[in-house]
């Protein structure tokens, strides 16, 4: 089955950049797979508009085909009883990928929220989980550079297969915090540790830490010290619920990481007129925040937003302890 999936294989090996070959993929998946064809074609009725709140600004893009991501069931039930849709024998027919380093397959997402949008699959059915693959996703982060970011959503905030191993693929610049982040203004230098200079996003109004260093191996040993910290803080008996935005450039990593409160706010659960369907991660988190109804696009405010970001997310005095932990 693997075989059958593999538009390029064996990189490193075949001399062209992992960035490049991506690209590649996506214009090749374009052409012979009509539903990749028609989600990029919607990208063009994505209506997107401007929210200021208390410090910071947010966009809201309204995107109808995220419906299946937002609304996804994710309890354990729903789980169990639906077919995996992220592994090789139930992928469509006509999607393939990039094999990397034997243990990823790089696709393509035929419901996207930017032009080359990506879905990076385990090609085994394992559980979400970061801590164990943090060091081949960094190496991933810096050969998809610098055409890609990398997100991941951990299984209790925003991924709609918690079941199986998965990461995220956007073009590089697209999800507002990448910039907003490299803006000293808007962040408050913590420490450094070795290698490694800490950061906080500063009146953001969600406590968002930023991991920055030219050294893989203490970036690794660091997010591992964090994690663990944040299980201590947090009294998670697994992996703490987060999300990360994973970026490389000027020969530096940058971990953007969103320890969660909560998954999907209280809202989401109404009935009726008090419902809104937003179910924040890593994109959302990061200042574009996806409403897959119309209605919800037109009516979300600064009050919404602030609200939302609060429930889900804690505030910089915890994020402070988590710190003091390391
Ligand atoms: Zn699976």
């Amino acid at each position: 089955m693997l075989e059958q999936k593999i538009f390029y294989s064996q990189y490193p090996s075949s001399g062209e950049s992992l960035s490049k070959l991506y690209l590649e993929l996506f214009k090749e998946q374009e052409r012979a797979w009509p539903r990749l064809l028609e989600g990029v074609a919607a990208l063009k009725d994505v209506l997107t508009r401007e929210i200021h709140c208390d410090g910071y600004d947010i966009q809201v893009q309204f995107n109808p085909k995220r419906i299946q991501s937002t609304g996804a069931k994710v309890d354990a039930k729903s789980i169990r009883e639906r077919k995996c849709f992220l592994c090789l024998e139930n992928l469509p027919l006509e999607q393939q990928g990039i094999l990397y380093k034997n243990e990823f397959l790089l696709l393509c997402n035929p419901a996207p929220i930017f032009h080359h949008h990506g879905t990076i699959i385990h090609i085994h059915h394992i559980p979400q989980a970061i801590e164990d693959q943090i060091a081949v996703v960094l190496d991933l982060v810096k050969d998809l550079a610098p055409s890609f970011t990398l997100f991941y959503n951990g299984p209790k905030c925003g991924a709609s297969a918690p079941d199986h191993l998965h990461l995220q693929a956007s073009p590089a610049g697209k999800i507002p915090i990448e910039l907003e982040s490299r803006d000293p203004h808007r962040t408050e230098y913590i420490k450094t540790l070795g290698n490694i200079k800490i950061f906080m996003m500063k009146n953001y109004g969600r406590g968002i830490l930023i991991l920055d260093s030219h050294d893989d191996q203490e970036m690794c040993a660091m997010f591992l010290r964090i994690v663990s910290a944040m299980r201590n803080v947090l009294a998670a008996q697994e992996e703490p619920p987060l999300n990360i935005i994973f970026s490389y450039s000027n020969s530096r990593w940058r971990l953007i990481i969103i320890p969660r409160k909560k998954h999907r706010p209280d809202v989401y659960f109404k009935e009726g007129n008090d419902k809104i369907l937003i179910s924040p991660a890593s994109v959302d988190m990061g200042g574009l925040v996806i409403t897959p109804i119309e209605k919800d696009f037109q009516r979300v405010d600064a009050t919404m937003i602030q609200n939302i970001f609060s429930e889900v997310t804690f505030n910089q005095e915890v994020l402070k302890q988590i710190l003091d932990q390391i």
